[in-house]
Parts: structure tokens; sequence; C-alpha cells
């Protein structure tokens, strides 16, 4: 505790100081000699206001003084680091992480209220908990264009704001985008991640952040936020051999992340003053509980990530040793940064230790008045009462078990499941002992606990935080407009995920028989596991996959649409559903499974790749890929498609300009090369036809069979 008091000693001098970066301004008590009057006066209340001290250091006063003094507010630089364990940060392993650790705060505990990565960045953004702010799952829903994000507060302040993702999971579609002048999730459709969703490394996500850094005009304070994706599963850093242990793989990734980003603070123009800010979106089991990922669980090994934070009025080399939730991320950084006292307000409560209050505590102390003995917002409060509490919807929405809500407070977890689990975090920090049953009248108390935090949080309560959010009827509009989806948990089968564990176990010998071809065998199996387990999708998905290749089609068609109606906004369920239709000889069908998924994403390269097949005429695949073009969709296969098109017609600098784009998006790539070679003899032959042929058909040759438009060779 005495840490989290010196640090607001600390940062509050800072913010009166010259408001420049770390090194020469390094702001330090004894060093700097003698005391702002301001300083010494707080050092007194301090003394004297005993256990709080923090609630009086509102960072109104200081902000407006640091207003004046330094022409330039801060910058801020949000990392977030997907899929990152808290004990993934190192000296050795991540030595820039770490050392941007040393030189500012470092939160020990910082958990995140969920272990899936759009709700946990909707929270990290809004500082609301996925119960309020909507997005309670991966590919479904969109934020509330009502909701204040650190983004939308941050540009309102005259901050040019950028956003650089490298998963479409944080497509702009699910609505974090708004606040963000440029949002840059542009990837290339054939660089595939997990699930389908498209992907870029770090070292693109930094060169696409650094470019914009350079055209930026250096008295712009800005708002950048670097979005790493690299260690999420399939652990396959560069240089390191695939067969490598799992975990040395895990932290190769992470490894790979630190170098990008030591290159993206190497570029930061040295005359712009920075708050640095990483932090975790959730964690990674490896293996831990039986679970391989993420996104099943609330153990430690998915809800405690790092958190640090670093840069102007941020304590130097301190820890947070108390529970904190990185929803109160945003309303920390919006606090730090000087500008009126409660246009943050909506962001939730702050971090502690930092000596920052928002909302109606800060408004109070602007007014002069005094915080009261129980103020809620203050740092005080925050670290003796914080219950931090996690969701997962996850175990519902994707495998038909029961969902799982988490509670950390007073040093336990509780894990609201069928099978209710309770662990002491400090005997227990692996959570290997489940004191549940010794322990009744705790986990009755603490189940209370999480009923009453859970309800005040319930979409449209007004009780929950401060933000207040949209009344019911609102909801309701927003929720048929779209705008608000996942807030059910979906229909389940009653299983404890921690039993389904063991189903996914027998799911994996199902696929391995499907690997070996023993389609029959592996049916029967996934029937056995789909009549104990009906709601699973990935089981549905994969039973219709299998009959599908027996030649099953109708089978496979309403296997997946069994599976569509448990999750109808998957977008790959449709691309497969599309698949088996036309396998039916069902192009009409097909055609709308398609156009559902482009009314879900609009740049889906399956989907724009798939409509192109079903084209009735050269001409209309050309408007269809066009149209995709158009749409913003980055796909190699939809321009080689494009320029076969336009080869047939002997459209040369056509086909040239469809073959650069499609170059720049892959590299340099011995396939593609040879490709395009064929494909530009095509264009100049058909070319030469017309000139020597004046007026004949148009020629609209057969589609080349070493590489048919839609079959993904290119990855
Ligand atoms: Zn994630």
């Amino acid at each position: 505790m005495m840490k989290v008091m010196k640090g607001a000693l600390i940062r509050t001098y800072a913010l009166w100081s010259t408001g420049q970066r770390r090194g020469s301004t390094c702001v330090c008590l004894r060093k700097s000699g003698e005391l702002h009057p301001h300083v010494l006066m707080i050092l007194l209340l301090v003394m004297v206001a005993g256990a709080r001290p923090v609630a009086s250091m509102s960072p109104a006063h200081g902000q407006v003084e640091a207003a004046q003094k330094a022409p330039t507010p801060p910058s801020v630089l949000l990392v977030t680091l997907d899929t990152t364990r808290a004990d993934a940060i190192g000296t050795e392993r991540t030595p820039v992480i770490a050392g941007i650790s040393s030189e500012g705060t470092h939160f020990d505990l910082a958990l995140s209220p969920s272990p899936l990565t759009l709700p946990a960045h909707a929270s990290l953004l809004t500082g609301l908990p996925p119960s309020k702010h909507g997005l309670r799952s991966n590919g479904a829903g969109a934020l509330s264009p009502d909701l204040p994000t650190l983004a939308t507060v941050l540009s309102a302040r005259g901050y040019a704001t950028a956003a650089f993702v490298a998963s479409r999971v944080l497509d702009r579609r699910f609505g974090l985008a708004r606040g963000f002048e440029t949002y840059d999730d542009v990837m290339v459709a054939e660089h595939l991640g997990e699930y389908g969703y498209p992907e870029r490394d770090a070292a693109a996500v930094t060169e696409a952040a650094v470019a914009w850094l350079r055209k930026l005009p250096s008295q712009t304070p800005c708002l950048v936020w670097v979005h790493y994706y690299d260690a999420h599963a399939p652990y396959l850093p560069p240089g390191m051999d695939p067969g490598a242990p799992e975990r040395e793989r895990y932290a190769g990734e992470l490894a790979f992340v630190d170098r990008q980003l030591g290159r993206l603070l190497a570029a930061w123009p040295g005359q712009r003053p920075r708050i640095t800010a990483i932090v975790g979106d959730h964690g990674e089991s490896l293996g831990e509980h039986g679970e391989q990922t993420h996104g099943i669980f609330l153990y430690r090994a998915t809800l405690q990530v790092p958190l640090i934070l670093e840069g102007p009025g941020i304590p130097r080399g301190t820890t947070i040793p108390i529970p904190v939730s990185t929803e109160q991320l945003s309303a920390t950084l919006v606090g730090l940064l000087p500008g009126p006292v409660d246009d943050g307000a909506g962001l939730g409560e702050p971090l502690p230790g930092l000596g920052l209050t928002v909302g109606p505590a800060a408004k109070d102390q602007a007014s002069g008045d005094q915080a009261s003995g129980d103020q809620a917002s203050g740092d005080q409060a925050s670290a003796g009462a914080r219950v931090i509490l996690a969701e997962t919807l996850m175990p519902a929405t994707a495998y038909g078990w029961h969902p799982l809500r988490a509670l950390t407070a007073h040093g336990w977890r509780l894990i609201d499941a069928p099978r209710v689990e309770l662990y002491d975090l400090a005997a227990d920090p692996d959570e290997l002992h489940n004191q549940a049953f010794r322990r009744r009248e705790l986990v009755a108390s603490l189940r209370a606990e999480l009923n009453a935090h859970a309800d005040a949080d319930a979409p449209g309560s007004e009780a929950g935080s401060e933000a207040g959010i949209v009344d019911p009827d609102m909801m309701a509009a927003l929720e048929s407009l779209g705008y608000i989806q996942g807030t059910s948990t979906g229909e389940h089968d009653d299983i404890d995920p921690k039993d389904g564990m063991r189903l996914l176990d027998r799911f994996d010998e199902a696929k391995r028989l499907l690997a070996a071809g023993r389609q029959a065998e592996a049916i029967r199996l996934l029937e056995r596991l789909l009549a104990r387990n009906p709601h699973n999708v990935p089981f549905l998905t994969r039973l219709g996959a299998a009959l599908l290749d027996s030649g099953r089609t109708e089978e496979a068609i309403a296997t997946y649409q069994q599976a569509l109606k448990l999750n109808p906004d998957l977008h790959f369920l449709h691309l497969n559903l599309a698949t088996a239709l036309r396998r039916a000889g069902q192009a009409g069908k097909a055609r709308a499974s398609y156009e559902r998924v482009l009314k879900l994403d609009p740049r889906n390269a399956e989907a724009w790749l798939g409509l192109a097949e079903l084209a009735t005429s050269p001409a209309d695949e050309r408007q269809i890929l066009g149209q995709a073009i158009e749409a913003g969709c980055r796909s190699v296969r939809v321009l080689l498609g494009a320029a076969r098109l336009e080869a047939e017609q002997g459209h040369v600098a056509e086909v040239e300009d469809l073959l650069q784009r499609a170059l720049e998006l892959l590299g340099p790539d011995p396939e593609l090369k040879q490709r395009a070679e064929s494909l530009r003899d095509l264009a100049a032959h058909q070319a030469r036809a017309k000139s020597d042929e004046p007026g004949p058909p148009e020629p609209t040759g057969p589609p080349d069979p070493a590489m048919p438009p839609s079959r993904p060779r290119l990855h």
C-alpha cells in the first residue's frame, strides 16, 4: 500500500513538472531538491488525512496547470498484446516490454473481464464489462453508437486517433472503430488465421503504425492503438523450428512481438511526449486445466494479463500488488492527460496508485468539496473493496455447455459453474484445490456478491456504472437494428465445462479418424457425441464436413442448418452450407448463403469468390469481382480472378494493374509470379488476336485449370 501512496505523490508532482517524457525529466522527489508548494501542501494533507490522501489529489487541479505549462499534451500509445499471459513478460524474453515496466508502473494482478478478444477489447476501450457494452462473444454484434470510448473522448479533445489491428476478429464492423480517424484493419484475405479470420503479424502492424506516425504533424497529440496478435495459436514464430516445444514457441511469438514493439518505439518522434500503456487482452491456458488455448475457462492462466503504464505523471519502478481490472485502463489514460475533468466519466473507474478520480468524485473535488470518508471512487476504496468480475459465454455459444462467471475478491476466486469452484488465491495460485465443499458459507456469500454485481451490470441497468448507458426502449431499438447481440447466453445442454473438456478428448479422436480417411467411424462417433451434447457447434460443423465428404449431401445441408440455428452469425457456417448447397445443385440457395456472409462481412473473399463462381456469364463474373474490390476485399485470388477475365478480353493495362496489386498484397511468391506471367501472355495474345481480326466476338476462354479463382492454393 505504501507503494500506491508513493506513486500518487510522484504522479501529482510530475503533472506539475515540465510534462516532458522520462529521462531528463524523470521525476524523483528526492533528487529534485526543492518541492513545489502544491506538493508540499499535499504531503501535509497526506500526513493529516491518513487513510484517504489519494482522494484528495484530484487530477483536475494538476491537469489545469499541466495544460498551461505543456503546449503539447502527451500522446498515448496503447499496445494490446493478444493472448498474453501475465507470466510471459520478462527481462530475458521480452526486454523491451520489461524495460518499459521498470520505467513505469506495473500492475501485478491485472485481470481481464473476458478471455475472448472482441469482448476484452471492447471493455478496454469503453471501461465497461461485456454485459454492459454488449459484445460478449467473438464474431457477433456491434458496439452501441452511444457509448463513449477512449478514442471518442480523446478525439473530442483534438487528438489524432489511429488504430492498427492485427486480426479481423477486431473488424470495424464490430464498432470499435468509432472515434478513430484511421482504423486500419486491412488484411490480406489469403493470410487466414484460426476460424477463418484474416490476420497479420507484428511486423506488418508496426510498419503501418510507423508510416502513419511519419505523416503526423509534430504538434498534434495522438492516440495510437496497436494490436499484436502473434501469440495466438498456432505458435509459429519466424525462424523457430515448428517442432520445438509448445511453450517455447509461444514465448518465441512474444519475443517477436517485443522486437517489433522496440522498432515502433525507436521510430516514435523524439519530440513527442508519450504515455505508453501495454495490456494483454486475455491470457492462454497452454494445457492448464485441460484447456489448450482460451475462452472456455476463467482461471488465472487466461484472466491474468500484463498491464503496464509509463510516461509523464506515472510513478517509475512501481508495482501495484492489488487486483485491478483491465476495464479501468481507459479512464486512467484520460485522467492522466490534461483536459476537462468529467469528459472521461463514462469510462468508469481509473486504476489505483496513480492518484486519479473521475466522474462525480472528481467533480466534487474540482468544486472544492472534500471527498467523504466513504468515497467509492478513490484509490483507497478501489484498492480495498474492488470486486473483479469475469465471464465467458463461449462454453454456451460455441459448445452448448453452461456459461461461466467468476468473481475475484478478498483473496478468493469463485467460479460460478454447475459444479461451483472456490480457490484461495494466496495459498493455491494455480487453482488446483477447490474449496467449495469445505467453505459453503463463503461460497454463498461470494455468490450473492457476484449476483448483486452481475444484476447491476445487466444490460440497460442504471446502477452498474456511472455511464447509465441506454434505457430499455433504446436497448430494444438497438437490438432490432443489430447493434447489440449476444446478450443472451444461448441454448445449452447444461454441461459443466469441466465435464465438457472430456467430450473434447473424444472429439479429437473423431478428428483423427477423419484425417485417416475413416469417415464412417468418425460419423458414428460424432453422432454419439451429439446425442449427449446436441448444441455443440464444432461437433455439428465437423459432422457436416464428414457427411459431405461421404457423399451424404442432403444430411450435410441439414447438419449445417442445425448449427446455424444455434449461431446464425457465424460466417464460416454459411460458407460451409453454401459449399454443400452447390454440391447438391442448389445454386440459388448457395448464392443466398454467400450474400448472407457479405451482409455480415462485406469484405469476405470466400463469399465474393463463391458468388463469382456461380456467375452466369463472364460479364456477370467481372461485375462481381469488381464489386468485391470496391468493397475493400483485399484478396489475391479476387485480383487474379479479375485479371484472368481482363486478360481474356486482351485488356493489357488492366491486367498489369491488377497483377501489381496482387504482387503488393502477397509480396514475392514464385507461384504468383508464374501465374502473373501466364496472364500477361494471355492478355498480350488476346490483344494481338483482336487487332489482327477486328470485330470478332469477345473470347470467353475456359478458366485456367492450373488455378481456378476460388481454389485457395495461395495462402
Ligand atoms: Zn485475444
